[in-house]
């Protein structure tokens, strides 16, 4: 569909300011006005509302931003760039269509847990014979420019048998105070199992009856490449799943995936049943912090004596406003000596897949994050977001910093469970 009228207004509302040039990382690294909010602004709406630009006039001002809404924290106007930009991306995808790569991800492998895992696999394959490294020693990834430089970004794929193990780990829970659904997400499901273990095992610690629903991607991906269509078709089906089940609440400790999740009451504006239904889902969506939080977390830790500082994921702290949770998650820790990083809550250049498109400026907005990471002199840097983990980890290692990155749930995990042992 073209332009939504929201997105016309709002493009309308930008008064050029330029308040929004303190939050915008790619500004910060390149100095160029089109990469602020108000440039792109500028931009979209010469090209989409008045017509005086080509499509391929805004195809880099659209396309290099993170998205990450750092900018809506200082425009008067409250003007949300991020939807914007996915609808500019939307508006651009209709009239130029989708790769094949893009219509196999988003419309094949994200809407089948079972399809996904299995190319999943492809990867450890790759990973056990050494396919990989060989193809970094000679130079093949070189050949597929921004991603074969970004591939060295995904760590290695652990053994993973995909959502149906992670279901079985769920106990039954005496006297359970409370009952959620957990959407565990495409990572947690096939590269970070360990983080959707520890996620189980701290809802169990907190009398938690956890259900493991066979829910899709949220659709944020898809989102980000501008097929709104294929992100509707996802969120439609994780929607259709939560009806069948009696939960208070549906909760995840990935930061992009609540984030989403919580939006799917604004995906179906135009349509008849759906607005209610998408409403009713998103309502009930945590954040695992804001979730324990919420029901009071429980304080019976063991002592983990590490200097730890924490990096905001943008989709937690600009998109939902969740700040201060997991910074009272870590300082509760017993032991913990909490160090605030300078700009914590600037985006990590991460963004999903970004750096797979623009390897260069990726780099160079981590490059700033990793200079205040080492002004911190912290053991551990904590995030909760799997995207961020790995940029942020990939970033400490290059930039030689012994500073560990992780997962909130798998520091928490280890306080609730064996203390001062390493994440
Ligand atoms: S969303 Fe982020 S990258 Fe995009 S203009 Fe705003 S601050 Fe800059
Ligand atoms: S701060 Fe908001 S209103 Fe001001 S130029 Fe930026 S986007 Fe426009």
């Amino acid at each position: 569909m073209p332009l939504s009228e929201e997105i016309a207004i709002a493009l309308r509302k930008c008064n050029r300011c330029g308040f929004c040039q303190a939050g915008c990382p790619i500004y910060k690294v390149t100095g160029v006005e089109w990469e602020t909010a108000r440039g792109r602004i500028e931009l979209v709406r010469s090209a989409l509302l008045d017509h005086n630009l080509e499509l391929k006039d805004i195809d880099d001002p659209v396309f290099h931003c993170l998205t990450c809404n750092n900018c809506v924290e200082h425009c008067p106007a409250g003007i949300q760039t991020a939807d914007i930009i996915f609808g500019a991306r939307e508006e651009i995808r209709r009239r130029q269509g989708n790769s094949w790569i893009q219509k196999m991800l988003f419309r094949k492998l994200l809407p089948n847990p079972s399809l996904l895992h299995s190319a999943s696999r492809l990867l450890r394959l790759a990973d056990v014979t050494g396919l990989r490294s060989a193809a970094r020693k000679t130079g093949l990834t070189r050949l597929i420019g921004d991603a074969g430089k970004a591939e060295a970004i995904v760590p290695p794929a652990p053994s993973s048998e995909g959502l149906a193990a992670i279901a079985r780990q769920v106990k039954k829970i005496e006297n359970p105070k409370h009952k959620v659904a957990y959407f565990v997400g495409c990572h947690a499901a096939n590269l970070s199992p360990a983080v959707a273990a520890a996620t189980i095992r701290i809802l169990h610690k907190h009398r938690v009856d956890v259900v493991v629903p066979e829910f899709v991607c949220c659709g944020l991906p898809a989102a980000g490449y501008g097929d709104a269509d294929s992100a509707r078709e996802l969120a439609r089906k994780n929607i259709d799943t939560a009806r069948a089940l009696d939960v208070e609440a549906i909760v995840t400790p990935c930061g992009s995936c609540s984030s989403y999740l919580k939006e799917y009451g604004k995906l179906f504006a135009d349509e008849n049943e759906w607005p209610e239904k998408a409403a009713d889902f998103a309502g009930k969506v945590k954040d695992l912090s804001e979730f324990l939080v919420d029901i009071g977390l429980n304080t019976e830790m063991s002592t983990v004596r590490k200097k730890v500082t924490y990096h905001d994921p943008c989709h937690l702290a600009h998109f939902q406003k969740i700040r201060e949770q997991p910074r009272t998650i870590i300082k509760n820790i017993p032991g913990v000596e909490f160090v605030e990083m300078a700009e914590s809550n600037m985006c990590c250049g991460a963004a999903g897949s970004y750096a797979f498109n623009h390897y260069d400026l990726s780099m160079k907005v981590l490059e700033r994050k990793m200079d205040n990471l080492a002004k911190t002199s912290a053991d551990i840097l904590v995030t909760n977001c799997p995207g961020c983990v790995m940029q942020l980890a990939y970033g400490a290692k290059k930039h030689g910093l012994p500073t560990r990155t992780t997962e909130l749930v798998e520091l928490l995990d280890l306080a609730y469970h064996t203390g001062d042992d390493e994440p």
